[in-house]
């Protein structure tokens, strides 16, 4: 472990940035996690707070930085969720935090529909950029991942004059009404909140470890399954849209085969249906890529960004072909928070850090530290069915040892005393049983080496404890 610091705020004299003073680089636990402060506010949010939110690890936070969250009772936990794939550049990153209070300072709402501001349009002018294609584009920006789904399916049915929507199994949009329909997994995200949307079909994604098909027909299978739904039972003419995560990320972090989401986009072109590609997780340098859509040099017609691409403020974007994002009525998609300009200034800060630090290349490193690692460990294991992902989105699927039967319980068990030794580590999948890997870009080698070791540590542990 090294004893360096996150780095300092490059001649910032901001209050704001001042005031942190910079974290050591090291996990360090000082109590029992969560420790007595920590419970002690959480008896507090339970009688204040909506029971509808659930919480990974009840832990309250007093500062994060690099790849280390600061617990109010001065534990050092490691960060492997990145508050869901948000804070790729650091949770404090100085340029970010200087640009959220120099905004602020100047104002800090307008609403982009009553009077405008330049950042709206810097945003929508590197997105456009630095998105798949050099095709003419267009933005709009939301606040919400969930809302810039909604409004991606919003343009396609207004511009090809269809319904129906095709999703595919494992999906996860979102949680409004239209995208919690979109979503695959019924409990929690669905269950008790019916009637859903209509006009939403699913389709079997094309899903190595589990294809009926077996690994190296998944592609083939998915599409011929695809084809058959769109043109037997739905009907090529009302179909507006096809969407997918190009790896799937709350269903289980699911690395479609090769060949089948080209394949999808290759159909959507033969039938004028709009391909969007939802890269909310997947997005800003996450997988090794700008836009995972570049690893199959997808061109989608339409793609959903969010999570990481404002450092941590709330912005989401729908970047599409002009001809489509220009063929929608004047009024009638927006919002009073869309663009908010706090938030679009820290977009520009966070897409700035990670072009001039080379996350995306980070990100490959970190495929580089991390999957031989995990290969290593499911060799001789035989509760981990599958390791799998790009960049740093990475999993390890859990099953019940030698079959594909899922391990949900493993998972909980497992991600628990990694949470206990201070590594924050998320469960994910339609069963309850990924184990998922999303440090910051900006995470130490050092730092996820000793995370690594845990989460080994963690998984021997239960396999010798486990009756054979
Ligand atoms: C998180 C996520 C969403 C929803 O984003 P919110 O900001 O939570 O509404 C949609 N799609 C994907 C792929 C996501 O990962």
């Amino acid at each position: 472990m090294t004893d360096t610091v996150a780095r300092p705020a490059p001649g910032s004299a901001h209050a704001a940035t001042e005031e942190v003073s910079t974290i050591v680089q090291r996990r360090l636990l000082q109590t029992a996690i969560p420790g007595p402060r920590s419970r002690e506010l959480q008896r507090r949010r339970e009688s204040a707070v909506s029971a509808g939110f659930g919480v990974t690890l009840p832990v309250f936070v007093e500062q994060a930085s690099g790849g280390i969250v600061v617990d109010v009772d001065g534990n050092q936990l490691i960060d492997l969720a990145s508050g869901i794939a948000v804070t790729s550049v650091g949770a404090s990153d100085p340029d970010v935090a200087a640009a959220v209070a120099n905004q602020a300072a100047r104002f800090t709402h307008t609403c982009f529909m009553v009077t405008e501001y330049d950042g709206f349009v810097d945003v929508a002018e590197a997105l456009n950029r630095l998105t798949p294609g050099d095709h003419e584009k267009r933005t709009a920006l939301f606040s919400t991942g969930a809302e810039a789904v909604e409004n991606a399916i919003k343009i396609a049915r207004t511009t090809t004059g269809r319904d129906a929507v095709i999703v595919l199994d494992h999906a996860y949009h979102g949680r409004t009404l239209l995208t919690m329909t979109m979503t695959a997994k019924h409990v929690p995200y669905k269950a008790g909140f019916g009637p859903y949307a209509p006009e939403v079909y699913r389709t079997p994604t094309a899903y190595p470890f589990r294809s009926p098909a077996g690994p190296g027909r998944a592609t083939e299978d998915a599409l011929a399954r695809l084809k058959e739904l769109v043109l037997t039972q739905v009907g090529t003419d009302r179909v507006a849209a096809i969407i997918a995560e190009p790896i799937q990320g709350e269903g289980g972090f699911i690395v479609p085969s090769p060949g089948f989401l080209p394949g999808v986009q290759e159909f959507a072109r033969e039938h004028g249906i709009v391909f969007i590609a939802d890269e909310i997780q997947t997005g800003f340098g996450r997988t090794g890529d700008m836009f995972a859509s570049e690893h199959e040099g997808l061109v989608p017609d339409i793609i959903t960004s969010a999570k990481a691409l404002a450092g941590g403020m709330p912005l989401s974007a729908v970047t599409g072909r002009a001809d489509l994002m220009d063929a929608v009525a004047p009024g009638s998609i927006g919002g009073t928070y869309a663009g908010n300009p706090v938030a679009c200034a820290a977009a520009l800060a966070a897409i700035a850090v990670i072009e001039r630090d080379g996350l995306v290349e980070r990100a490959r490193a970190i495929e580089a530290q991390v999957l031989p690692r995990l290969r290593a460990l499911a060799d001789g294991c035989h509760m981990i069915g599958d390791v799998r992902g790009r960049g740093a989105m990475l999993a390890i699927e859990l099953v019940k040892p030698g079959t594909t039967v899922p391990d949900p319980a493993a998972a909980k068990a497992i991600a628990a005393h990694c949470h206990a030794e201070g590594v924050i580590t998320l469960v994910c999948g339609t069963f309850g049983n990924v184990i998922r890997l999303l440090p910051p870009l900006v995470i130490e080698p050092a730092l996820l080496d000793d995370a690594l070791d845990v989460i080994e540590h963690a998984i021997r542990e239960y396999v010798n404890r486990a009756p054979a």
